[in-house]
């Protein structure tokens, strides 16, 4: 048998539950999303920690100006993490106690955790049907007086309609921060992500496009923002020279309650070593969408991810989704059985006011966004990352195709 593929169950009734255990533990599960580590990025860090700097060293600006050259902007600005890199956009739009600002439910929490962070308060749109990223229209039908920012999220690698979010953004003075976690490397109409928007946010954990542990970016064009960004990383302590006095090395000031969310060279080394390998991930992973439209393009009661015509996709995830009602396959059941045959699926995402703490600290109730809301029930991630070999995917075509027309 070949490695990587799943082992059969020894039989049930010889199995003490170590053995069974055992055997569990053995059987791959294909996840929906994994990073590779290659022998150069191993070096490139060994480099680092062999070196003077560990940290706030010459690799982190090294690494913020080759993300600002990949993507297109003037400024990056590295972080500890995306979340930290969202919450430093938000401080640096200015957000705070009694400003709101628009973003997508159908995200990962911490694009409107970063909101609250701030005082602010999110506000939740629909997302468009085929695209599921936040719908300009709705986006601009729940703008007030008190509207600061609007956060779109490249939902699964697809850019948002940026040209539409910024022309609301024009209209009524707002900041586009546009969370690009899952979207390194996109294109909108010819144009890369990273350089569109006011401020572009991305992740660097293990399941994204390229890693550095934990990190986050923040890139934009605008001085003033990327000042902001590098004053909330480090405390709220200025940088600019206006804030020294050359007659007292020691003196600094603290002008913002900032944080520590720096990157560290380690993380850096990892990062500028990975970037290098980014075109060919991307071209791995748009080859795997294509031959996942190819197989389950006819398979009954399974819908494939849109791509509208303009934008190269990142494909960060791969969602399905469950055509409903038609079919009226039930989604539990499906990743059951898709599980059962060792695809480790997930669901991206959750309806974030859908959460605890969304619906009892804040209020917020089911049926905000029924768009979003109906394709929860029908989302399922396949597994998609960037290292998978051509076995594994066609294992991913025969399971999903299997239980399709089982159920179907
Ligand atoms: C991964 C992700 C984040 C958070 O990034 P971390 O680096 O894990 O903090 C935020 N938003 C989206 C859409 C993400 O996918």
């Amino acid at each position: 048998m070949a490695e990587g593929e799943p082992k059969a169950a020894a039989p049930l009734a010889s199995t003490t539950l170590a053995l069974e255990a055992s055997v569990q533990a053995r059987t791959p599960m294909l996840p929906y999303g994994r990073h590779t580590v290659v022998e150069a990025d191993i070096q490139a860090v060994v480099e680092v920690l062999r070196s003077e700097r560990l940290t706030q060293g010459p690799v982190v600006d090294a690494f913020e100006a080759a993300v600002a050259e990949a993507v297109g902007a003037r400024y990056a600005v590295a972080f500890s993490s995306g979340t930290a890199a969202l919450h430093a956009a938000v401080f640096a739009a200015g957000l705070g106690p009694g400003d709101e600002a628009i973003t997508t439910p159908l995200t990962f929490c911490a694009t409107a955790n970063s909101v609250l962070y701030q005082g602010a308060q999110p506000v939740f749109a629909d997302v468009c049907p085929d695209t599921l990223n936040l719908d300009p229209s709705e986006a601009a039908r729940r703008v007030t007086p008190r509207t600061k920012a609007i956060l779109p999220v490249d939902y699964a690698g697809h850019p948002a309609d940026l040209d539409a979010f910024l022309a609301v953004a024009d209209r009524h003075g707002l900041v586009i921060i546009e969370d690009a976690c899952h979207a390194l490397g996109a294109t909108f109409k010819g144009k890369r992500v990273g350089g569109l928007s006011h401020m572009t946010v991305f992740s660097f954990h293990p399941v994204k496009h390229i890693t550095t542990g934990e990190g986050g970016m923040v890139t934009t064009d605008h001085q003033g923002f990327a000042r902001r960004l590098r004053v909330f990383r480090q405390h709220g302590i200025e940088e600019d020279e206006r804030h020294r006095d050359p007659h007292r090395p020691w003196y600094y000031e603290m002008t913002e309650l900032g944080y520590n969310y720096r990157l560290s060279d380690i993380g850096c080394a990892l990062g500028l070593s990975q970037l290098t390998r980014l075109q060919a991930n991307l071209e791995r992973r748009a080859a795997i969408a294509q031959r996942y439209h190819e197989a389950f393009g006819s398979l009954p009661g399974l819908r494939c991810p849109a791509q509208r015509s303009g934008v190269r996709h990142a494909w960060h995830l791969y969602p399905i989704r469950l055509e409903s009602p038609t079919h009226g396959m039930d989604r539990a059941k499906v990743i059951h059985e898709l599980r059962a045959r060792g695809l480790g699926v997930s669901v991206h995402f959750i309806p974030v006011y859908w959460h605890p703490y969304y619906r009892q600290r804040l209020g917020m109730r089911p049926g905000l966004c029924p768009v979003a809301e109906d394709a929860y029930h029908q989302l399922i991630s396949l597994p998609m990352f960037h290292g998978m070999g051509q076995d594994e995917v066609e294992r991913v075509i025969v399971a999903v195709a299997d239980v399709f027309r089982a159920l179907a």
